[in-house]
């Protein structure tokens, strides 16, 4: 699911700026800024803010463990609703099988908010109980041996929960009726009894809705059949596709709807059916396009959609975002990226569940990240933003894991930051390291994987599909990235003489977790007309690598295809001394709070020295120096995190170093 309120995406680059820094200098001190992606995108301190808000109350339920003693096979759901009234009756005939001996109880998901009038178990009214902890209590009349197939049918009705952050919503468009649900994650049980447990699927489902004529209902699987009966109109809808019930959907108001049609991989035509607001038609008919190339796109890169024998499709609502719906993706418009993130969910997400909430990447993380790849395809020119902002993002605190690690915290589990777009970026990290065929080759293993294709799969799962597929170890990628928390900043001191060209890569890191993150890592030698890229293997912090580049370097960039996730890089030129004669060190470097200043020959030939930053602007003048000590210390705990140079003016002459503070 994804809130997103506003999606376009407005790059503003930065030139590199090469800025002379200071007069007298013999040979030329060139500083770069790095171009740096800055962009306007969604808002998204606010997608996880709204998600949190929607999921709240959601999440109360989380350890029910409410129909562990059955498989659950089967709903036929029965409806009444009239969007322009807050109300629900039905019924839910429920299959189930036993699964352990001496069955004679059973238990759904349920709220109080709702009355349950009757069970019916082989045509007799059976006795029940609607506990306070939303969890509908049955009594079977005698003990159902193991592993026997039988059903239960509840009728209930009421007025569900109409808060902030109900599930079953009611609200207006244009000023017309609407109702509709979003379940993710534990508020089905809100509008229906169910089993909202992330191990037991329901292997089929028919949804059957009355409502007034001049309605029409959007769910999961196919329309079997409308059929007219007085004022109302009955919509018939059939999945034999095994679904969770938080991907349970109804929308229901005046539709105008539409089809597209998609040519799959296996020669299959796959209809998209959207159900519009008849006020936005127009619009939608022109932007729905775009999701024909985006089903063929996941198409080809993955496995065939994974409910190709029914359809896809569109419900708009009123939502600020769009929730997953297997089959229908309810939407709030067609915007590009939400209609991808949305339907990329098909595959990771529906087709393939998350295992628990701690593992909520697998749905989060690719869709985010299979959105992004939709960017790379078809709008490579936004591209270069799209990854900066998840960068940016992800690097705005310096802790979190991808591993959800507080499943009772909707505000964790839906963390924009960590389970969208580090996910994400994870995933992008590891399509670097894999190469893209092996990457993605390992994507369909896991989607085909018999244990996981229409079920659910924890992390583990993922990750042994990439090592058996790729035959490389990936502990030590998923301790440092999944499991752990933070990112590595960089800072790098480069210098050339002739064609000879030595680096010196150090690592530090956010967070405590990981003591060094070993990555390949791409440098960008910049010349006045040519350049080139360098891939080195970064396995411990101070490693010097050696190239050669046969063209005078003006600029050097670290990582310029945002393979990594990584801020507050540092790239220094090393400066050559200008005079033997007092030679001078500046330490620890880089620095936190406190630099040293060693002079290693004769103090007295100093005149006096200065800090410039990398602007040239003077930050700290001493005055003329008149002492002996060959140690100078110099508090630099005011100053900003950035490259910093001293230039002492001798005597004879003049002399710079550079530092980079931390
Ligand atoms: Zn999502």
């Amino acid at each position: 699911m994804l809130f997103r309120n506003q999606l376009s995406y407005v790059s503003m680059w930065f030139k590199p700026n090469l800025t002379s820094l200071l007069l007298f200098i013999i040979s030329i001190l060139c500083l770069s800024k790095i171009a740096k992606a800055q962009q306007s995108v969604f808002s998204v301190d606010e997608i996880p803010a709204m998600e949190q808000k929607a999921h709240e109350g959601k999440t109360k339920s989380l350890s029910s463990g409410v129909g562990s003693n059955y498989d659950l096979k089967y709903h036929r759901c029965v409806w009444e609703i009239d969007p322009a009234v807050s109300f629900i009756k039905g019924n839910i005939t429920s299959y189930f099988k036993t699964i352990i001996n001496g069955f004679n109880q059973m238990e759904f998901d349920f709220t109080t908010t709702l009355t349950v009038d009757s069970i019916m178990y082989h045509g007799n009214s059976i006795s029940f109980t609607q506990q306070s902890s939303d969890v509908l209590q049955i009594n079977i009349p005698s003990i159902i041996p193991i592993n026997t197939l039988d059903s239960v049918t509840v009728f209930y009705q009421g007025i569900p929960p109409n808060d902030d952050t109900a599930s079953f919503y009611r609200t207006t468009h244009n000023g017309t009726p609407i109702i509709w649900t979003l379940s993710e994650p534990f508020g089905a049980k809100d509008w229906w009894p169910c089993k909202q447990s992330l191990t037991d699927k329901i292997d089929s489902l028919d949804i059957i809705v009355t409502t007034p004529q001049q309605n029409k209902v959007g769910s999961n699987g196919i329309l079997l059949s409308t059929i007219l009966s007085g004022n109302n109109i009955t919509y018939h809808w059939k999945t034999k596709y095994a679904i969770a019930a938080y991907l349970v959907g109804i929308a229901v108001t005046n539709y105008s709807s539409y089809s597209d049609f998609v040519l799959l991989q296996n020669g299959d035509s796959l209809e998209v059916l959207n159900y519009v607001y008849p006020e936005n038609l127009a619009t939608a008919q022109s932007q729905s396009q775009d999701i024909i190339n985006i089903i063929k796109f996941y198409d080809s890169l993955t496995i065939e959609y994974p409910f190709s024998k029914e359809k896809y499709g569109h419900a708009q609502f009123n939502w600020s975002g769009g929730m997953e719906h297997q089959t229908m993706t309810f939407l709030n418009n067609f915007n590009h990226a939400l209609m991808a993130h949305e339907c990329a969910h098909q595959w990771f997400g529906d087709h393939v569940t998350c295992a628990s909430w701690q593992d909520i990447w697998l749905n989060e993380g690719f869709a985010t990240y299979f959105e992004g790849l939709t960017e790379e395809r078809y709008f490579p020119n936004t591209w270069m933003a799209w990854k900066q902002q998840k960068i940016t993002n992800i690097t705005s605190l310096p802790g979190g894991s991808v591993l959800c690690d507080d499943t009772t915290s909707a505000k964790r589990i839906f963390s924009g930051r960590l389970s969208y777009d580090k996910g994400a970026y994870v995933l992008h990290m590891l399509r670097r390291k894999l190469g893209d065929s092996l990457f993605f080759l390992s994507l369909k293993n896991y989607l085909n994987d018999s244990l996981l294709a229409g079920n659910y799969a924890h992390t583990i799962a993922l990750i042994n599909h990439l090592e058996a597929t790729s035959g490389q170890s990936l502990s030590g990628f998923f301790n440092d990235w999944y499991y752990s928390q933070g990112y590595p900043s960089y800072h790098i001191v480069w210098n050339q003489s002739g064609s000879a060209v030595t680096l010196t890569v150090d690592q530090t890191q956010s967070h405590s977790s990981v003591s060094f993150f070993e990555m390949p890592i791409e440098i960008l030698f910049i010349g006045q007309t040519k350049d080139t890229t360098i891939i080195f293997d970064h396995t411990y912090s101070a490693q010097i690598f050696s190239a050669t580049i046969n063209f005078p370097i003006t600029r050097v960039k670290f990582d310029p295809e945002l393979r990594i996730i990584s801020a507050g890089n540092t790239i220094t030129e090393k400066q050559e001394y200008i005079s033997d004669d007092n030679q001078v060190t500046v330490y620890p470097n880089p620095t936190k709070d406190v630099l040293n200043i060693l002079l290693l020959n004769n103090a007295n030939t100093v005149e006096y020295f200065e800090i410039t930053d990398d602007s040239g602007k003077t930050i700290f003048k001493s005055d003329t120096y008149s002492g002996t000590q060959k140690l100078i210390t110099i508090s630099t705990s005011s100053f900003s995190k950035g490259t910093y140079f001293i230039k002492l003016v001798l005597k004879s002459g003049m002399n710079f170093k550079s530092f980079v503070k931390l």
